[in-house]
């Protein structure tokens, strides 16, 4: 059956959580996989993809700091945490034959590409999924800013936000029964409610551009190409 995807070029964002798997810490390559999996499938139906990873399955900074490290020396090893989730992301996609390229906010041109705007652009023209490693190269940010950013930038007609449960909710579903999904939400309910979709500078960002935030369960397979398809349950955050 062929598909009209409801967006032709998205921002897939994800924690570097979600690739640990069970484990607790670090990457786990089935869990990697399956993930490329549903990013392959949502290709397959000729969406352009950029995609931002967190780094925290391995470091975040604010941890580091309560350690007593240096708050921007932490930050920038949070930022290389990303990239090796990137390139892990990149081997998994490869090997099912997505051409895939990472681009790094700080140059290491060994590793990757820098990040050129034009360039970035012409990869995703040509139908490679474009990973953005390194954040936003700035301490004091977070992934979830990058991908807005690069999302705003790469003119993305949505960010996708893969979390563990399919939306926002009006309180953790985890803990409460009674717990009530929103179908839409505005940028500044998100904001006032103080709702943990992306945190308040994400959220600004993207209400500078109206790029809706589609937050969906990464668990649920299949779902990230559900929702392209018009299908599965999700939150809406935009205007
Ligand atoms: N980070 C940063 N600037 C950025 C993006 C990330 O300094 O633009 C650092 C920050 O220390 C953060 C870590 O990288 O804790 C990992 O990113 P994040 O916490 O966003 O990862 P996630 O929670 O999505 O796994």
């Amino acid at each position: 059956v062929s598909v009209d995807p409801l967006y032709d070029r998205v921002m897939l964002k994800i924690s570097g959580e979600a690739l640990m798997g069970d484990q607790g810490f670090g990457l786990h390559p089935p869990t990697v996989e399956r993930i490329a999996r549903e990013v392959k499938s949502v290709h397959d139906l000729g969406v352009e993809i950029c995609m931002v990873i967190g780094g925290g399955n391995i470091f975040r900074g604010l941890q580091g700091s309560a350690q007593g490290m240096e708050r921007t020396t932490a930050d920038y090893m949070g930022m290389l945490a990303t990239v090796m989730n990137a390139l892990a992301m990149q081997s998994a996609l490869e090997s099912m034959g997505v051409f895939t390229r990472v681009i790094s906010a700080i140059p290491m041109d060994q590793v990757c590409e820098p990040y050129i705007r034009r360039r970035a652009v012409r990869h995703l023209e040509k139908k490679r999924v474009v990973i953005f490693a390194a954040g936003t190269g700035n301490p004091y940010f977070t992934t979830d800013t990058a991908a807005t950013l690069r999302a705003n930038e790469m003119k993305c007609e949505a960010i996708f936000k893969g979390t563990k449960v399919d939306g926002v909710y009006d309180k953790d579903p985890k803990k409460h029964e009674d717990a009530k999904r929103y179908e839409e939400i505005s940028y500044d309910e998100v904001l006032a409610q103080h709702l943990g979709v992306m945190d308040a500078s994400a959220i600004a960002l993207a209400r500078e551009n109206s790029t809706p935030i589609i937050v969906f369960s990464l668990d649920e397979p299949g779902g990230f190409r559900g929702i392209l398809a018009g299908e599965g349950t999700y939150t809406r955050v935009g205007d």
